[in-house]
């Protein structure tokens, strides 16, 4: 079997961009995969464009000679964009492998090792109250897991601010739904070190699942400082890509959770060599899954197969998107991601239907502080 093409999706639905990949062979089958940087799409058409060239005729079945074929054939790393790209490339191989072996992708990744993947959904709203009510109608939809955002007021986050809003939010929830629900809290890297320990310390009491990226990922060192004060889990990683950049977090067992996103860190290729690592050192994965229908489908075939698995980004599952360019997902029921029987990743993909979805140029949203300052969104 040979790669026959490679064509690139960039798709706009609800609010956002998505981008998709299909990998064609010459014997008819083909698979999909996903891009994961949002607002960067055109940069990963671009990027993709030229791995397609690197990849004609090439057996989409050796999976691992084509990964270490695209991170290191053109001699300058191309950072995330770069691994995002193959990311989006490998996960469709890994589709085409299934369907030529006639087995759903996670038996090739190691096994069945659970029934069903737990998934956390995001609650929230403008006062305390909404938020515990959002959190009841969510656990009422079967929702073990609920996750709570660090809130600015009106696209204005003054951290301390921000601290006390996220610290009486997340108290008000957890008097909702009471001990036996688990809430995350995601700072979406809107905090420094001191904030953070702050937060941290302020939540202990509410028994916080874990406390999700409240830095910025370029100082990994940094979460050093954080763990001297804080004893509630940390969950970091969804911008890092690649096994390298998950060192020292890993090595030094900084974090508690790995945030892999498998559309960004270089596909299951090497989310599986990431999540085995973590094993050694005690930490479980928590993939990362803002995405579209293939992203879904990939983190639930590497959940189905780790044991260091903790729980999943429900992100869309309980509201399936693009119906018409996915005529089948992964199935999905109350709060839990089932295991698909269809061989490879268990999604259909129709690019027929790609045009009722015309990409639109969009900038990510963007956060001030009270002086007019940028802060991190
Ligand atoms: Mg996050």
């Amino acid at each position: 079997m040979k790669i026959s093409a490679i064509k690139t999706f960039p798709v706009f639905c609800g609010s956002r961009n998505y981008l998709f990949v299909k990998v064609e062979t010459d014997d008819g089958l083909y698979g999909v995969g996903e891009f994961g940087i949002t607002w960067k799409e055109q940069a990963g058409v671009g990027a993709i464009e030229h791995m397609a060239h690197h990849l004609q005729g090439e057996d989409p079945l050796n999976t691992e000679w084509i990964w270490q074929k695209l991170f290191r054939g053109d001699f300058f790393p191309g950072g995330r964009i770069n691994t995002a790209a193959m990311s989006a490339i490998d996960i469709a191989l890994w589709d085409i492998k299934g369907k030529a072996w006639g087995q759903p992708v996670h038996m090739l990744l190691g096994g069945r090792l659970r029934d069903r993947v737990t998934c956390y959904t995001g609650i929230g709203g403008a006062t305390p109250e909404d938020t515990a009510q959002s959190a009841r109608d969510r656990v009422a939809e079967g929702w073990r897991y609920l996750r709570l955002s660090t809130m600015d007021r009106a696209g204005i986050l003054e951290p301390r601010t921000a601290v006390r809003d996220s610290v009486a939010h997340f108290a008000a929830a957890r008097q909702a739904v009471g001990p036996e629900v688990d809430i995350c809290i995601d700072v979406h890297t809107r905090l420094d070190p001191p904030d953070t320990i702050r937060l941290g310390r302020e939540l202990e009491p509410l028994d916080p699942f874990f406390i999700e990226d409240p830095l910025r990922c370029e100082n990994p060192q940094s979460y050093r400082l954080i763990r001297q004060h804080v004893s509630a889990p940390l969950a970091v990683g969804e911008q890092l890509s690649t096994k390298w950049e998950f060192r020292q977090l890993i090595e030094e067992e900084l974090v508690d959770y790995a945030r892999l996103d498998l559309c960004i860190v270089g596909g299951l290729t090497e989310a599986r060599k990431i999540a085995n690592w973590c094993e050694t050192h005690y930490i479980k994965i928590v993939p990362h899954n803002p995405l579209g229908p293939v992203s879904a489908a990939a983190c639930l075939h590497l959940d189905l197969a780790c044991d260091n698995f903790a729980v999943q980004e429900g992100g869309l599952v309980g509201h399936p998107v693009m119906t018409d360019l996915f005529p089948v997902q992964v199935p999905f029921q109350a709060g839990y991601l089932l295991p698909p029987e269809r061989p490879g990743l268990g999604v259909e993909f129709d690019e027929q239907a790609a045009s009722h979805y015309e990409f639109r140029w969009q900038t990510g949203p963007q956060l001030r502080r009270a002086d007019g300052s940028f802060t991190n969104w």
